[in-house]
């Protein structure tokens, strides 16, 4: 089980996040914003895969390179395209769907589940490319199969792969979607443990892992009687799943730097924006973004493991750029810009 990622674009450039979670049987690519050229950089077969497309909000940084994820994706047969993002996503993705010519669509495959992710509730439309996506399927309309979903906490996806999780942040007067993925706890056996009590490994184990067995069921171990839920005390060892966090353009607020710690707290990997200078904070507080010792500071007060800085502004120079990683280093020593990037 891990959680890979490589972040998209140069320094100065659109950014974007592409993320795999491999379970091990299966892997489970998501996409975080697609600004321009970041769709472009990855192989079709990549970008026919992505299960989740999740925005932060629709500034042209983080949407220009749709069309290219769209062109791979419109028509796909297998299953449905994910889209999240803040409010007037549905709107966003229909006028995005609509504006192109659509006469060949007819019995073509291609779904796409759009969702809305508001403070206490999500909106979700679903979308038919054998309809050229003239209609929104909402729960309000006539189609009663899509109920409405029910906000629960923070969570958005939460299958046996991973949690998906989402923050609303402020970028100013509109709000900036922050994610969190997250593996489950993973449970093992205790081998030394198991030698200790003198039980023989065997298919059994299975059953005290399998978090789908129920503790009352018995198992028999040299004609002995155990319930599971004894033998998961006495053998299993969880310790949690990896985690990764995306978090780009937004200022934190005094009502929300609590909260977003708290929810950061102790994630694997920190993927955030550093778009200024910490000597430009008046700057950066005005167009509602971060500086590097900001950013810096909400890794270290959250926990994280590591933090990688994205989303760099342009109007530096990649001398500014190797400061600004030294600058939040200062503050976060494990901080580092994404791999391929040639600035350090
Ligand atoms: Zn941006
Ligand atoms: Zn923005």
């Amino acid at each position: 089980m891990s959680i890979s990622y490589t972040v998209l674009g140069e320094p100065g450039e659109d950014n974007a996040l592409h993320v795999v979670v491999d379970t091990g049987q299966s892997l489970h690519p998501l996409l975080f914003d697609c600004g321009e050229g970041c769709a472009a950089r990855l192989r079709v077969s990549e970008c026919q895969a992505i299960q989740h497309l999740c925005f932060s909000h629709f500034h042209m940084d983080h949407i220009a390179g749709f069309d290219t994820f769209f062109r791979h994706n419109y028509n796909r047969p297998e299953s449905p395209v994910n889209v999240w993002g803040p409010e007037q996503t549905i709107d966003v993705m229909h006028h995005r769907f609509r504006g192109f010519s659509w006469n060949l669509h007819d019995g073509q495959s291609g779904e796409w589940r759009v969702r809305e992710i508001q403070e206490t509730a999500i909106q979700e439309a679903v979308f038919f490319t054998t309809e050229a996506f003239a209609k929104a399927h909402t729960h309000t309309g006539d189609d009663k199969k899509l109920a409405p979903e029910r906000r629960r906490a923070r969570v958005l996806v939460d299958d046996a792969a991973f949690q998906l999780q989402a923050f609303v942040l402020n970028h100013g007067t509109i709000p900036s979607i922050a994610y969190r993925i997250v593996e489950p706890e993973r449970r093992n056996i205790d081998s030394a443990r198991l030698s200790d009590l003198g039980f023989k490994p065997g298919p059994w184990l299975s059953k005290v892992t399998d978090t789908k067995v129920a503790d009352a069921e018995i198992v028999l171990l040299d004609n002995v009687a155990h319930r599971i839920g004894a033998l998961r005390e006495q053998l299993v060892v969880s310790r949690p799943g990896a985690s990764l966090a995306y978090l780009t353009d937004f200022a934190l607020t005094e009502h929300d730097r609590a909260p977003v710690i708290e929810w950061l707290n102790g994630t694997d990997t920190l993927v955030c924006e550093a778009q200024y200078r910490h000597a430009d904070a008046p700057l950066a507080a005005r167009n509602y973004h971060m500086t590097t010792q900001l950013v810096g500071a909400l890794a270290r007060d959250a926990g994280v493991g590591q933090l990688v800085l994205q989303h760099v502004s342009s109007r530096y120079t990649t001398t500014e750029w190797r400061e600004m990683l030294e600058e939040a280093r200062t503050v976060f020593p494990n901080t580092s810009f994404p791999n391929g990037w040639r600035v350090e």
